[in-house]
């Protein structure tokens, strides 16, 4: 951090080291003039030991970001004839099936999430990221920003993006508390028990309950009021990601008991009985989960705004999310792929940095603010309580067979085409398609 980079065209840190810091900070390293230095709290990267989904836009951007070579080697698709499908829905009573959410050319594609940042790493090139770093301060002025960190250590250059999660450090500089309205993390409502199953051990369980075993390699939605429970497979179809839901709507505003922690390890009693009276299927899941561990979803309120000039926060910084529509870290990856490509372009330097987040912020702000709500809606309608359509299955059908197409459909490509308009840079286009 001493080293002298003032030839460099632009001096960027990165607050926050989990995919997508790990994917913004591999993307512009491809950038020779730029020095970059990416801060992580925790001693070394790591993620949990479980699986994440990616719509179509989501592996989009991963293959822009030109990490789809390392991504397709761990990761898992719907098996054959069920390529396309994103998602089977069924009624979690009797596991009737409803209806499938098609994604062609894509279907369910995920990853262990361990296996993810662990290959994504490898695009980092040595000496960017440094560890034991917590951010705990961020001062700027008209020459530069400087983060400070827990060990007494600090970096100053021309930017600094807020990679770092939900409980963003970097956020309370951008959106200073008592000047904004609460922009703080608030509890969903909803609980998730989260585990994963051995493929043969489902399977096994599924026929002893009388299901049908094909159940557990395609990716199934099983719901009900109040509760709904999916499944896909991950680590080369090795192992069954479980995630089962529970949400509170007693009241508009659902508190966590004071002291409580956000994820803790529960009783597999208190899953059962959140499951009581559901069908086959689901039995047979839950009674392969013998130490769920408990998850009180959180999420952000939609931020006024990302940028405070020369700081950005991005990914769950600035819009996390329920995962109800599978879209967080793809939002991350996204902003990952716009923010770099914007950045690596000679047109962008020390004087038009602060321009250049401002048109990042401008073209991104709308998105991915529509998909944190229509993420929490989401919930609402896998679990019998959207408006208009609660347990109406004809209205239920119609709604999940065409709800994310705009999700998938979007390319990120064309945010770095609005943004340098805005800019007033030299229009690009680009020739293929991702
Ligand atoms: C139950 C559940 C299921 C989900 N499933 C999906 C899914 O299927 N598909 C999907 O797209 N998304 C899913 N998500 C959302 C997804 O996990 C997040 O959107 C994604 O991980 C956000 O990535 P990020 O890099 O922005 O933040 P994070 O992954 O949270 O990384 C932040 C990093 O910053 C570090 N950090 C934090 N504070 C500091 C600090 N002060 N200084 C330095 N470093 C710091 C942390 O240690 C961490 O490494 C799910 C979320 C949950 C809770």
């Amino acid at each position: 951090m001493v080293e002298d980079n003032s030839y460099k065209r632009l001096s960027i840190g990165i607050v926050g080291g989990g995919i997508g810091g790990v994917a913004f900070a591999a993307a512009l390293s491809r950038s020779s003039s730029l020095d970059i230095h990416l801060f992580e709290a925790a001693p070394q990267f790591s993620e949990i030991g479980a699986g994440v989904s990616f719509g179509p836009n989501a592996v989009r951007a991963i293959e822009l970001l030109n990490l789809g070579g390392s991504y397709r080697r761990i990761a898992d698709a719907s098996p054959a004839p069920f390529e396309n499908v994103w998602f089977e829905w069924r009624r979690g009573s009797d596991d009737a099936y409803l209806t499938a959410s098609l994604a062609p050319g894509c279907g369910q594609s995920s990853v262990h999430r361990a296996d993810f940042l662990d290959a994504i790493v490898t695009h980092l090139p040595k000496g960017v990221a440094h560890f034991s770093k917590r951010c705990i301060d961020v001062q700027q002025d008209g020459g530069g920003v400087t983060a400070s960190f827990d060990d007494g250590t600090s970096f100053t250059g021309d930017i600094l993006i807020g990679f770092d999660g939900i409980k963003s450090t970097v956020r309370d500089h951008v959106l200073p508390p008592g000047q904004h309205s609460d922009c703080s993390p608030f509890w969903s409502g909803t609980y998730a028990y989260r585990g994963m199953i051995p493929t043969t051990q489902l399977e096994a369980a599924m026929e002893t309950r009388g299901a049908d075993k094909r159940l557990a390699m395609v990716p199934q939605m099983y719901l009900g009021t109040d509760r709904h429970i999916l499944t896909f497979p991950v680590k080369q179809t090795e192992l069954i990601n479980v995630v089962a839901f529970i949400t509170d709507r007693t009241t508009p505003d659902p508190k966590l008991a004071v002291g409580e922690a956000w994820v803790n390890v529960v009783s597999q009693d208190e899953m059962l009985k959140v499951f009581e009276g559901w069908g086959a299927a689901s039995q047979a899941i839950l009674s392969c989960i013998p130490e769920p561990t408990r998850w009180a979803l959180h999420e952000l309120p939609e931020l006024p705004r990302y940028q405070r000039d020369r700081v950005l926060i991005v990914g769950d910084a600035a819009h996390a999310m329920v995962p109800h529509q599978g879209a967080g870290a793809g939002q991350a990856l996204e902003d990952a792929y716009v923010l770099a490509s914007l950045l690596s372009d000679e047109a962008c330097n020390r004087e038009n940095v602060q321009k250049t987040l401002a048109a990042f912020e401008a073209v991104r702000h709308e998105r991915t603010c529509k998909v944190q709500r229509t993420s929490h809606e989401a919930g609402d309608v896998y679990e019998y309580s959207a408006p208009n359509i609660g347990d109406n299955e004809a209205r239920l059908v119609a709604e999940l067979e065409t709800r994310f197409d705009w999700l998938w459909n979007h390319n990120p490509q064309d945010d770095v085409v609005e943004a340098r308009v805005q800019l007033g840079w030299e229009p690009i286009s680009f020739t293929a398609s991702a």
